[in-house]
């Protein structure tokens, strides 16, 4: 094998962009992994081993040096003694064809010859699965593997986890021999370009453009883009962005210059930045404020995703609200109070949460939440599975307001929010030196969404005293989520006095 083969993941990463291949290889460490991305990575690894035992007895053959690393060679020589001795299932079976690499996740024995399955954490076949399917492929059949099928195996979200796991109905097996054709007659064609690009040093020229949309080297790819630029600007499509990149106008002072922004939330956004300038709009905000009334409350919602479901009644990517905060004020001038919720991890939420929902928010109350059609879904899906609380929810639902709207529309804005207009953007740029409002003075353990759903789950399995820390960071996250709405209210008041 050359000494920087290509592997499946490689091939895709040129099929996407050259620079992105070339990147991974020379200069990976310049790449930015958010969190979610991580998490989506460790996800896939769950789910493909998961998928392993999907047709019953297996043979691994994954293996690893002594420093952690794949052992390929290894992994090669296993593959074809389970060929040799006629073993049914094969999973991360392993091929090497002049510098190229592959490890089908599932190689299955069929009349004939072995079909290839390839597992993917989606709900369904994206385009570069059939990329990836089609150089495995390829890859085989220069090893001499009579290549019988091939199948994309991916997540069905219909499936409701009832307490035993069936990997049977959790997984969909889709043939795409037809689909993956065109993508499998590419592959010799692009071969050699790409096992070129990785045996250069030498960096390929390219310009972002439409692909480098949450590349994870971005960073590093426009570093030659100011900050704040065009590719900052509220709302605006990524081809709107390049267009006026490509036109030379990228920095504000460009924009402003050639007079070329025409949105009032954009315009408010470059001279915020140029100029310093607050916009306020008092009758904007006023209107706003008059459509509350009191009581009122604030609610915030927590869920987590599970791909794998382990909540009996639950089913994959399902939202499953597991938290709640609720501050709240009966009469003009009341003192503040706060109502929260948290469930039991490991069980299903959904009952409990729906039902205290109900007894701390009375009917035909206004409720206040921060970009709303998060919550008023949450809440619709509880009222279609609990048809006896549904008039309540629904009532819940139908009298909650955007927070977001004041904002949205443009009658508050401070050049510190960067024309975000997230709760995360605001609050900070409304109460700079609040340090009580400061997520990142929370516990470490949660001190954002992301932290929450991820460490929901997890608590059934920690240690007591580990989990009564993690609750109580749980319920600081979320109370401050709901103080912050309170807080931007105050300040909207405040505004209009
Ligand atoms: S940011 Fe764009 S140019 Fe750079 S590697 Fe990613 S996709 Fe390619």
């Amino acid at each position: 094998m050359a000494r920087r083969g290509l592997s499946k993941s490689k091939y895709v990463a040129f099929c996407s962009c050259e620079k992105l291949l070339w990147l991974r290889v020379y200069k990976s460490e310049l790449a930015e992994v958010d969190e979610a991305s991580q998490a989506r990575m460790d996800t896939g690894n769950d789910v493909g081993d998961l998928a392993m035992g999907l047709f019953g007895d297996y043979v691994e053959v994954t293996a690893h040096k002594e420093d952690g690393s794949l052992y390929l060679a290894k992994m090669i020589e296993d593959t074809q003694k389970c060929l040799a001795d006629g073993v049914e299932n094969i999973c991360e079976a392993s091929f090497s064809y002049n510098g190229c690499y592959c490890a089908v996740d599932i190689l299955k024995k069929e009349k004939g010859g072995y079909a290839i399955y390839e597992v993917k954490s989606s709900t369904d076949v994206k385009d570069y699965h059939l990329t990836d399917i089609a150089y495995q492929k390829y890859v085989l059949e220069k090893c001499g593997v009579n290549v019988t099928g091939t199948y994309i195996v991916h997540i069905d979200n219909t499936y409701v986890f009832d307490g035993n796991l069936d990997v049977t109905k959790l997984f969909m097996v889709e043939d795409v021999a037809e689909q993956m054709e065109n993508e499998y007659i590419k592959v010799p064609n692009l071969l050699p370009a790409a096992l070129k690009l990785i045996a250069s040093d030498q960096e390929p020229i390219k310009d972002i453009d439409e692909k480098c949309c949450g590349c994870e080297f971005w960073g590093y790819c426009a570093k030659h883009v100011p900050t704040p630029s065009v590719f900052d600007l509220y709302n605006m499509r990524t081809s709107k962005k390049l267009e006026f990149y490509r036109e030379g106008l990228i920095s504000y002072e460009d924009l402003q210059k050639a007079k070329c922004i025409d949105n009032p939330i954009r315009i408010m956004q470059l001279e915020g930045a140029l100029q310093g300038k607050t916009f306020i709009n008092k009758k904007g905000i006023s209107d706003f404020l008059k459509t509350l009334s009191y009581p009122l409350y604030f609610l915030d919602f927590e869920t987590m995703q599970q791909v794998i479901p382990d909540i009996i009644g639950t089913r994959p990517y399902q939202q499953i609200t597991f938290q709640y905060s609720l501050h709240y004020i009966e009469t003009e001038g009341g003192e503040l109070k706060h109502k929260e919720f948290l469930a039991e991890s490991g069980k299903n939420p959904l009952r409990d949460i729906a039902e205290q929902l109900c007894r701390d928010i009375p009917k035909n109350v206004c409720t206040m939440a921060y970009n709303k059609a998060f919550e008023c879904t949450r809440i619709r899906e509880l009222a279609d599975l609990f048809p006896d609380l549904s008039e309540h929810l629904l009532n819940i639902k139908n009298h909650i307001v955007d927070l977001l709207v004041p904002f949205q529309q443009g009658n508050y804005y401070v050049k510190e929010m960067g024309g975000s207009f997230s709760i995360k953007s605001v609050l900070p740029a409304l109460f700079p030196d609040d340090p009580s409002l400061n997520y990142h003075n929370l516990d470490e353990r949660v001190q954002n969404g992301g932290d929450a759903m991820t460490i929901f789950p997890k608590i059934k399995d920690m240690p007591p005293e580990e989990q009564e820390a993690t609750r109580k960071a749980l319920l600081e996250y979320c109370k401050l989520d709901t103080l912050a709405m309170v807080k931007i209210w105050q300040r909207l008041l405040d505004v209009v006095k």
